[in-house]
């Protein structure tokens, strides 16, 4: 569904070059859920941005289908992020005068479906939350809410940087078992940045980056299942 070719991506610090990713090659599946694990600063964010259309590679080819993301202009990319991807951030990015109903039918609003924001958060279990407001929810309610407003786009591709880095262990793979959930029941291909090895058992596919390369990339035959927490 989704591939890099040959992706560099430098930065230009003063009359510096940061290399964030060098030659990096993979393919993503729709339905699967890829994790991608490595130190801080090993380009893991830089990755997922470009994955997402947030930032455009110095050198390489991005494909979406049959689409060369790496090649559209600034236009272009705003549609693919509408119509493509849903990004989770670690400290949720709710807006905290809305509740967890308004933070989502404000999203799903700009994104023209503004129906159905009680059923996503129904599906990431929060039913009884809806008219709570972030301050009146723990972080891994945050979360949730976050996960529902990605969601509320149909996303092709779900993007999730350190989604429980800032969560407790127990919380953290409740977070985990939503995300395998969605990568099984839809379509939808989920990928997770996180530094915790933990979580490499739930995953399909498994990328470990180190100074910007690929240092290793794996399949999971029969991936762990997340247990109801
Ligand atoms: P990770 O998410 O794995 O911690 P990043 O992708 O954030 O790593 O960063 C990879 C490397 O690129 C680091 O050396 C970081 O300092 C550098 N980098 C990331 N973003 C920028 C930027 N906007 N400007 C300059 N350097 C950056
Ligand atoms: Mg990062």
């Amino acid at each position: 569904m989704i591939e890099f070719q040959k992706i560099d991506k430098e930065y230009h610090v003063g009359d510096q070059i940061v290399k964030a990713l060098h030659k990096v090659n993979f393919k993503i599946e729709q339905g699967k859920l890829t994790i991608i694990l490595g130190p801080s600063g090993s380009g893991k964010s830089t990755l997922l941005n470009i994955l997402g259309g947030m930032d455009r590679p110095t050198r390489g080819e991005v494909r979406f289908n049959n689409e060369i993301v790496s090649n559209f202009n600034d236009h272009e990319l705003t549609d693919y992020r509408r119509r493509v991807i849903g990004f989770v951030f670690q400290f949720y990015n709710l807006i905290p005068s809305l509740t967890a109903l308004e933070n989502i039918a404000i999203a799903a609003q700009l994104n023209g479906n503004d129906h159905q924001a009680e059923d996503y958060l129904h599906q990431v279990g929060l039913s009884q939350r809806l008219n709570n407001f972030p301050n009146q929810m723990s972080g891994g309610e945050m979360q949730r809410v976050s996960i529902a407003r990605a969601l509320s786009k149909k996303p092709k591709l779900l993007l999730c940087d350190e989604p429980t880095g800032a969560l407790d262990s127990k919380t953290s793979l409740k977070i985990m078992k939503i995300l395998q959930d969605i990568s099984k029941t839809t379509d939808t291909a989920v990928v997770m940045v996180t530094h915790n090895p933990k979580f490499e058992q739930y995953a399909d596919h498994v990328i470990r980056l180190k100074d910007g390369q690929i240092e290793k990339t794996y399949d999971n035959k029969n991936p762990k299942f997340v247990e109801k927490v």
